[in-house]
Formats: C-alpha cells, sequence, structure tokens
C-alpha cells in the first residue's frame, strides 16, 4: 500500500486541494483529483471498447501527483491488459473489485480517469476542461461520430488523421 500512495498526493499533503471528486458505482472506490486534465480524448481501440463494454472510452488525463485516493484503496484490483494478468504492471487498468467499475487506466506517470465517474452534479455540467479535444484509434471505430474533433486512425499526433 505504501507504494501505491507514494506515486499518488499524499493523504498528509495540506496543500492538496480538490477541484473535482470521482466514484466508483458501489462508492467503495473514491478518489480526487485537484487539477483540471491535461488532455481529454475518445479511444475506439479494440482492447477500450471490449473491456468496457462500450462503443468507445472516454479518458480525461492527470498526473498521479494531481491524484489521491479517498476511499477503498484496499479494493482496488489491477489488470494488465498487455500481459492478461491481474497484477499491477504499468499500465494496467484499475477497478473496483467490489462493482468491477473501471477507475482509470495507470500509467507510469499519468492518470487516465473516466469521467463517466465523476460527480459533474444532476444533470451533469461537464466543465470545458474535460470536452474531448480528439477521437484516437479511428479506424477501429465500429460507431461512426460527427463532430468537429479531429479524428486520428492510431495515436494522436502519431498517425494519419481521417
Ligand atoms: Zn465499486
Ligand atoms: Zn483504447
Amino acid at each position: 500500500m505504501t507504494k501505491i500512495e507514494a506515486i499518488f498526493a499524499s493523504a498528509e499533503d495540506d496543500t492538496f486541494e480538490a477541484k473535482y471528486r470521482a466514484l466508483c458505482h458501489c462508492n467503495a472506490v473514491t478518489y480526487e483529483v485537484s487539477s483540471d486534465p491535461v488532455d481529454s480524448k475518445i479511444c475506439h481501440c479494440k482492447v477500450c471498447r471490449t473491456l468496457h463494454g462500450a462503443p468507445m472510452q472516454w479518458a480525461a488525463i492527470f498526473h498521479k501527483h494531481h491524484v489521491r485516493i479517498t476511499e477503498g484503496i484496499n479494493h482496488l484490483n489491477y489488470y494488465s491488459s498487455e500481459l492478461n494478468k491481474y497484477e499491477r504492471s504499468l499500465p494496467c487498468k484499475v477497478s473496483c473489485s467490489l462493482c468491477g467499475t473501471f477507475i482509470a487506466d495507470e500509467g507510469r506517470n499519468m492518470w487516465l480517469a473516466f469521467p463517466s465517474l465523476f460527480d459533474f452534479g444532476v444533470p451533469p455540467s461537464v466543465p470545458k476542461k474535460f470536452k474531448p479535444t480528439c477521437h484516437v484509434f479511428y479506424s477501429m471505430r465500429v460507431i461512426d461520430i460527427n463532430d468537429d474533433l479531429p479524428k486520428w486512425s492510431g495515436h494522436k499526433n502519431k498517425s494519419m488523421q481521417l
């Protein structure tokens, strides 16, 4: 557990000011972020689609030191889709062991949060900084999207735009 806490904002860090709060379906896992996301993307790749059981995945990216797990750190499950193993080999998927909600994709430095878990009110009022800036792996899409955002065939800035 100390290893996990060491890379996130510490619970004792008085300078940490929660800006947004996220929670899993069963509320066992909650976390806070102290900043706006550095980017926000919609991914159409097969791994995201399969694991999330959804046509696409919306991720907002934060530095891990702007993230603080507030509840349920002992309920976090880790899954490496590269190794096909339940282990915290970064990058990996993080989920709630009780309800199965995917919490985030954890990278070495970054935390790819799923804004769908954020508490934006009812009905949700999504801050501008969370609005997706592009679609990635759009060549893998199962649903066409009619918006003005750039659509990359693979990774952003490292593939062709479609
Ligand atoms: Zn849960
Ligand atoms: Zn993906």
